[in-house]
């Protein structure tokens, strides 16, 4: 089933989340339904607070960056940890789905370590880079209640500010369903 995807001003996507169980089944019925919002929303990752838990979950599938480069890299992180990040970070202009119309330059590490459990229940301890390694450092930050905005100059923010209003009352064109924090004189489509 596709979800709505929240869109910036719900405070579910600025509260750090829970620790969830791999194994309820509640869960995996929940990563189905995020694998299918994603990819109906054409993007590369999807964090559960995007859809309204607040719990540590989220997928990835990296090959919709580049299917050539990164055809293994669909994957599920149940309740994961960065554990450490090296290298010189590098500039990329992200996006997200639950802040259409808006992308900016972010500074992240190329090179990070994670732990976390898979859709089996399975422990994995892992190194990531390149794209991969960025999606998984922008979808843990939903996890922590942190967006990419966050990272903008103080310029950048000003400059974006009525963007984010207009997503804020959901008058923003998007082409996936949504949930808008304050609908302006109409009805969340669900
Ligand atoms: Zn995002």
């Amino acid at each position: 089933m596709i979800l709505p995807i929240y869109l910036y001003g719900n405070p579910v996507l600025t509260t750090p989340t829970l620790e969830v169980d791999p194994m309820d089944p509640a869960v995996l019925g929940l990563i189905h339904d995020m694998f299918e919002t994603m990819y109906a929303a054409s993007g590369v990752g999807l964090a559960a607070p995007q859809i309204g838990r607040g719990i540590k979950l989220f997928v990835m599938d990296a090959a919709g960056f580049d299917p050539k480069r990164f055809s293994e890299e669909k994957r599920v992180f149940v309740n994961p940890v960065i554990i450490q990040e090296e290298g010189e970070p590098w500039l990329f202009n992200e996006g997200c789905l639950s802040i259409p119309d808006v992308r900016g330059d972010v500074m992240r590490k190329p090179r990070i370590q994670v732990a976390w459990t898979d859709q089996d229940g399975k422990r994995q301890l892992q190194w990531f880079d390149d794209m991969p390694a960025r999606i998984i450092q922008h979808e843990y930050d939903h996890l922590m209640g942190k967006l990419f905005v966050g990272y903008f100059s103080p310029l950048r923010r000003q400059m974006i500010q009525r963007r984010l209003e207009s997503i804020r009352k959901g008058m923003t064109k998007v082409d996936y369903p949504v949930f808008a924090a304050l609908p302006q004189g109409g009805r969340n489509k669900r």
